[in-house]
């Protein structure tokens, strides 16, 4: 399979090549050139199959001409070593849990797949160490970090601003060893990016090491978002699907939504068949993609500090993607995606409503995609939305807003137990570099 960028002003590339170089050389993201449809008899008993089968046909959709079979499956069971249930919420909301990996956040599962697929290209190709870079303002660092722990072939040097994240978030990426290596800045988020940004940039050390980043544009960590998809349709499909006979064919699905990777990942897994009435894309307060579907013009502006954090987004880098899948139309994406976006108030508002009607925990992230399915279903429609991380990443958030005690999950504490390691780094690119130029 090729991939063409969406900018179409460079050659269409190889798996290997997309995935090495993370973005086309004409600043385009990678899209695959053709999404393969699923066909009918595995939709008529996807409810029989486990997450790992799903996954494997999914991918084998994906990858299965560049990638031998038995590979690609051990590559895919090998990421998975978590599941997604579906919770039941109310009579017509059901919840596709996400965070029951690593981090407890939906990007485990790409940041797991991509550096396993990573790591089979290097052995593959008898590559040298391959050493990935990443900057992170938290929650990128420690899926990354995780994804790529104990991967043999890569190393990874995360950049974190110092004293500028959480303790929480910074035990996840400080404390694991191994091949994973945490630089302490001393400066701001901006400062990390453009340090990795440089050294990308730098002819001797590109000369010297071979660097990548896993962004999180990499059609390796996006693509397999579309697996968890095929998974809550297909315990949808057993519980609420099969009971209600009657009602609708297809559940509504709801997104809360940032950088717009994992919608557009569900937006593929429609493409190759899945049964999904209609999409809701659920914004915070940075909600240029709510106002693009109203005025059909996209005005991306600076983002603002929210307490679903991971949504601060003002100008989505996988937008580029939606209106590739759409050929541009507005009126096309605006019949299959619809918004919905809410201020910090009604994020709290709706935590805590349904914490104390249905004892049912949101974080804010997913709190938004709740209350946009509660506004947005329509008579006789059932709807699931993504819950993206677990509501104990966001504590003090959450714990603020219902007056009570979270529990923290054991993984999440096991963390905490851990001893940070890291590398003081000014913010100077010199010192970086010498930093890599020893490796
Ligand atoms: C990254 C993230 C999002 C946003 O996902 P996108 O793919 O960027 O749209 C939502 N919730 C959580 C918890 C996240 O970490």
């Amino acid at each position: 399979m090729t991939y063409y960028s969406t900018n179409r002003r460079t050659p269409e590339v190889t798996l290997e090549e997309a995935v090495i170089k993370g973005l086309a050389a004409d600043r385009g993201l990678f899209m695959p050139s053709v999404i393969k449809p699923l066909p009918q008899a595995f939709y008529n008993t996807i409810e029989t199959l486990s997450f790992q089968e799903i996954a494997c046909r999914v991918a084998g959709a994906f990858f299965g001409e560049d990638i031998p079979k038995e590979t690609l499956d051990r590559l895919v069971c090998d990421t998975l070593s978590f599941d997604t249930p579906l919770v039941k919420v109310t009579d017509h909301i059901y919840a596709l849990e996400l965070f029951h990996g690593p981090t407890l956040a939906f990007k485990d599962v790409g940041a797991r797949f991509m550096a396993r697929l990573l790591g089979y290209f290097i052995r593959k190709e008898g590559k040298r160490q391959v050493h990935v870079l990443v900057a992170t303002s938290g929650d990128t660092g420690s899926a990354v970090a995780n994804g790529f722990l104990g991967v043999e072939g890569i190393h990874v040097h995360v950049l974190y601003p110092k004293g500028k994240v959480s303790e929480i978030q910074e035990k996840q990426f400080t404390t694991l060893g191994q091949n994973i290596t945490a630089l302490e800045v001393e400066g701001t988020f901006d400062d990390c990016q453009a340090l990795v940004k440089a050294a990308f940039m730098d002819k001797q050390l590109n000369a010297r090491l071979a660097l990548t980043s896993a962004n999180s544009i990499n059609v390796a960590r996006f693509l397999p978002q579309a697996f968890y998809y095929f998974h809550g349709y297909a315990q949808w499909k057993k519980t609420a699907g099969g009971m209600n006979g009657g009602t609708d064919a297809a559940p509504v699905v709801c997104v809360p939504s940032g950088n717009f990777g994992n919608i557009t990942a569900g937006l593929f897994a429609r493409r190759m068949g899945l049964p999904v009435k209609r999409f809701i894309a659920a914004n915070n307060r940075n909600d240029v993609f709510y106002q693009y579907l109203q005025t059909g013009v996209y005005t991306p502006r600076p983002s603002v500090a929210t307490i679903a954090n991971a949504m601060d987004v003002g100008d989505p880098s996988n937008f580029a993607r939606v209106l590739d899948l759409y050929q541009g139309s507005h009126a096309a994406i605006a019949a299959e995606i619809s918004g919905a976006t809410y201020t910090d108030d009604r994020i709290a508002d709706t935590i805590r409503r349904v914490w104390s009607a249905r004892h049912y925990l949101l974080d804010p992230h997913g709190a938004c995609g709740y209350r946009a399915l509660e506004e947005g279903l329509r008579q006789g429609e059932q709807g699931i939305f993504l819950e993206t991380a677990h509501p104990a990443k966001f504590k003090d958030t959450v714990e603020h807003i219902i007056g009570g005690e979270v529990t923290v999950p054991a993984k999440l504490q096991a963390f905490m137990q851990g001893r940070k390691q890291t590398v003081p780094m000014p913010k100077t690119f010199e010192a970086f570099k010498e930093y890599l130029m020893t490796l």
